[in-house]
């Protein structure tokens, strides 16, 4: 089923590695206007050329770069059809090791940064021509449902995000009816998120076994499966999809514990 998003201007935040990276070209590969964002100037500007996309500068815990993205984008292309709030950042500490530094770092990107974008991504979707419509896709975590040990300010945070999108999405399906909004919960993925901490272990290994093995299915997660299950609620498939959480987590959640 080709060009599933043929049509739809979607921005993708965290758009130049890993996940972000497999969506915007999934995206692109379905039709869509593709706008990728992010910090790291030099990988999204390459991503961009490659894939005959667009790229923005923009630091998703910044109030103002969410608007001046935005408003960038509705002169360019009049609206916007798809967010998926992929941006996100990972400090290894338990709640002992949690520095007010580290909690608020992580928070601001992963927490405050996508509540600013769905907030102003709403304010032009409800304006879009042809009436209020859009897909708001937030990239939550097996982090969401279960306690990561060594993140606590990561697993808040990813905690926030799923029940923050089914409060937006509650919102918008009454006041708009079809803006719509999910979450998206990957388990443990082969992305540069994870690579540090890889290459920095003694046994790396080792450690990528671990990490492969917390999914049933006995090895990680793909880039490109999380893309898929963001193609499927960006797309108009998923037209009466909202307030839902979508597991990419090779049945981890089926199996809490080895039996
Ligand atoms: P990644 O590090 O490859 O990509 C994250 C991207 O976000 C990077 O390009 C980074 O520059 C960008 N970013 C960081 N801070 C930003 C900011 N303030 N403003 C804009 N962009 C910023 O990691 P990934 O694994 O592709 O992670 C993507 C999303 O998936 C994150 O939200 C992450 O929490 C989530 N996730 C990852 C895993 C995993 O195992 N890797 C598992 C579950 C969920």
């Amino acid at each position: 089923m080709p060009d599933r998003l043929n049509g739809k201007v979607c921005l993708i935040t965290g758009g130049a590695s890993g996940i972000g990276a497999a969506t915007a070209r999934l995206f692109k590969d379905e039709g869509a206007t593709v706008i990728i964002s992010d910090v790291q100037d030099a990988a999204g500007d390459a991503l961009a050329d490659e894939l005959g996309a667009t790229y923005v500068h923009q630091d998703v815990s910044q109030e103002e770069d969410w608007k001046r993205t935005l408003g960038s984008i509705v002169s360019d292309h009049r609206g916007l059809d798809v967010l998926v709030n992929n941006a996100g950042i990972f400090r290894g500490a338990t709640i002992e090791e949690t520095s007010l530094e580290i909690w608020r770092q992580v928070i601001d990107v992963n927490l405050t940064g996508l509540m600013l974008g769905c907030r102003e991504a709403i304010a032009v979707m409800k304006d879009n021509s042809g009436g209020p419509s859009g897909s708001i896709i937030n990239i939550s975590s097996i982090t969401g449902f279960v306690g990561l040990a060594s993140g606590a300010a990561y697993t808040a945070s990813k905690g926030g995000v799923r029940l923050l999108s089914k409060s937006i999405a509650v919102h918008c399906a009454r006041t708009y009816r079809n803006i719509r909004c999910n979450s998206v919960h990957p388990g443990t993925i082969d992305t540069p998120m994870n690579q540090a901490a890889f290459e920095a272990s003694e046994d790396p290994a080792a450690m990528r076994d671990m990490f492969s093995n917390l999914q049933p299915i006995g090895r990680m997660i793909r880039s490109e499966e999380v893309a898929g299950a963001a193609l499927y609620l960006a797309s108009d498939e998923a037209s009466a999809v909202t307030g839902t959480e979508l597991l990419i987590d090779g049945g981890w959640l089926a199996a809490p514990n080895p039996l």
